[in-house]
């Protein structure tokens, strides 16, 4: 059985909402994160949540196009949709936002657009730009954990009732909206992750959910503590343990559409922690949820 029966892959919902496979194509508003200018989360190496030809210098048309031509040669990749993943893609003048994302959404073989932020950059004119669109534009929200004193570790600099809010009010603009989680925050044991997996699954218009390892980035704060011996890296096997029992507390129509986090890098700190690749964590996650019987959405009554 392939992990696409087992759990709602961003795949099966492209083929379903489509009826073909479409890619994401990594692009930038070219604004730094105001977080991270006034110190940012723990965990922030901005070059980590890029896809590696994107190069931000370029204008939006070329940043398509040279995305566009690399996940055509790559993937034989026909459609796309822009997604603006680094920074906090809502933080800036909004004309100036308005206008770049009409650009992406007029490039050929733009099928919509993925904008993603923090909880505390959404607000009604936000979201009323967001909606002026003719193509659909969904959010993504760094929520992290619903656990206040962990979003305090990672240093988010927002609530988690700033989070509540900002789905909210999504869900008032009819903005489709998924969040990024983090498992493995330190002093957040597994009822806590479960909690946050619960409230997730709970909120029915969260429609996506995108799973991070915590994982200690060169150059970071994190690092720093990491080096010190006050923290540790959850090894890729607990991680493995943990995503399999958690995946069954999902509901089984939220697109699960990532569960490592991305560029894991081997100049990075902690590899020894994170030894293997993707596709063999995949694997493993498969035969877990395989020998247990589970699947995603299997613990919801
Ligand atoms: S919100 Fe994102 S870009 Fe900004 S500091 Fe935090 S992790 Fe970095």
């Amino acid at each position: 059985m392939q992990l696409s029966e087992l759990i709602y892959t961003y795949s099966s919902a492209m083929l379903a909402k489509y009826g073909e496979k479409v890619f994401r194509v990594g692009v930038s508003t070219g604004i730094t994160c105001p977080h991270r200018d006034a110190g940012g989360c723990i965990f922030c190496n901005p070059g980590t949540f890029r896809g590696a030809y994107q190069d931000n210098n370029l204008n939006i048309e070329e940043q398509l196009e040279q995305g566009m031509a690399i996940l055509r040669k790559n993937s034989k990749a026909k459609s796309f949709i822009a997604y603006f993943q680094d920074e906090t893609s809502t933080a800036g003048d909004l004309e100036y936002l308005a206008d770049l994302f009409n650009r992406a959404l007029q490039y050929p073989g733009i099928k919509g657009l993925v904008v993603s932020t923090r909880p505390d950059y959404i607000n009604p004119q936000v979201c009323e730009m967001l909606t002026s669109f003719s193509q659909p534009v969904s959010v993504e929200l760094g929520m992290q954990s619903i656990h206040d004193k962990s979003l305090n570790f990672l240093r988010r600099g927002h609530s988690q009732a700033d989070t509540a809010r900002a789905i909210e009010l999504c869900r008032e603009w009819g903005i489709e909206t998924g969040v990024h989680l983090i498992l493995g925050i330190p002093e957040e044991c597994f009822g806590d992750m479960l909690a946050t997996i619960r409230w997730v699954s709970n909120n029915t218009a969260i429609r996506e959910v995108k799973l991070h390892n915590l994982v200690v980035y060169d150059g970071t704060d994190l690092a720093k503590l990491w080096q010190a011996g006050e923290i540790k890296q959850m090894p890729v096997d607990e991680y493995i343990e943990i995503l399999c029992e958690l995946i069954p507390w999902i509901r089984s129509d939220i697109v699960i559409s990532r569960l490592f986090t991305s560029n894991i890098l081997h100049n990075d700190l902690a590899m020894a922690a994170l030894s293997g690749n993707k596709t063999k964590w995949m694997n493993l996650l498969r035969l877990k949820l395989l020998e247990k019987g589970y699947k995603q959405g299997s613990a919801i009554i």
